[in-house]
């Protein structure tokens, strides 16, 4: 059980989120998979520890040695198609299937979101389960790793290596995951971050938009960020799988829903 003290915050955060009405939003980022057993790029175990990103998440550097990215990806993608959601992810959909949250912001890639049952999902640095071909567009959608028997994937229009449908450094945003995600945090009376230190730009000027509308933000995360103090409304430190179905249940209990 936790403190009472405890409870009174995570039943703050249920109010914020019952007040709202609906128009509720979230951005989500690396720390709410950790759970599921992805590591985050960056830290220990991460791919970065493993893998120098100037040699394997430039844009330019697959463009030159596809194969070579290809060792990369694919360790990625196993570890991502082993994933399953954890209990922050299956609160989330909870909240959008009780109504309470309209949308979802995700700086992920693993798809996790929408395995837990989210509809509503913005993802902002693109999918790994959806490839595409950079000389002719063809794109494969839901592509499976355990499925492919050669690899590295190639377009099935020209022959060219697929590329996983991600942002990789020195490429941009799609124009429509920017200006769908700004749109849903300036609407949003709530955003609840989570998992996410948010200094990647620009997914770290999401919460700053919804605050300056006049909405609240309520910070989920292990340690303080930038957020914590002049964005946030509410700053909970711990695992998001601990407190998320905690304000679930807050949500319940003050709603009368349980
Ligand atoms: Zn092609």
């Amino acid at each position: 059980m936790y403190p009472k003290s405890l409870i009174r915050v995570f039943e703050r955060a249920a109010a914020f989120i019952l007040e709202a009405d609906g128009r509720a939003t979230g951005l989500t980022g690396a720390g709410i998979s950790v759970a599921s057993g992805i590591p985050a790029f960056r830290g220990s175990q991460g791919l970065w520890d493993k893998y120098d990103p100037s040699e394997y998440a430039e844009i330019s550097s697959f463009r030159r040695q596809p194969e070579k990215v290809w060792g990369m990806l694919g360790e990625m993608l196993a570890v991502v198609e082993k994933a399953q959601p954890n209990k922050a992810h299956k609160s989330l959909a909870k909240l959008e299937g009780k109504g309470l949250l309209q949308s979802l912001i995700t700086q992920n890639v693993d798809g996790l979101h929408q395995a837990a049952g989210n509809r509503k999902v913005i993802e902002f640095h693109g999918a790994t389960r959806h490839l595409c071909c950079l000389e002719c567009d063809w794109r494969w959608a839901n592509f499976k790793l355990s499925k492919c028997k050669n690899m590295p994937p190639r377009c099935q229009e020209c022959g060219a290596i697929l590329k996983p449908d991600v942002v990789f450094f020195g490429e941009q945003i799609p124009k429509w995951a920017l200006l769908e995600a700004s749109s849903a945090a300036e609407k949003a009376k709530v955003m609840l971050v989570v998992g996410t230190s948010a200094n990647v730009h620009p997914a770290a000027e999401m919460p700053i938009l919804t605050k300056k509308a006049g909405g609240r933000v309520i910070e989920i995360n292990l340690g303080p960020t930038s957020l914590s103090g002049p964005v946030s409304d509410l700053t909970i430190l711990g695992p998001a799988d601990e407190v998320l179905p905690e304000i679930v249940a807050a949500c319940e209990r003050l709603s009368g829903s349980e």
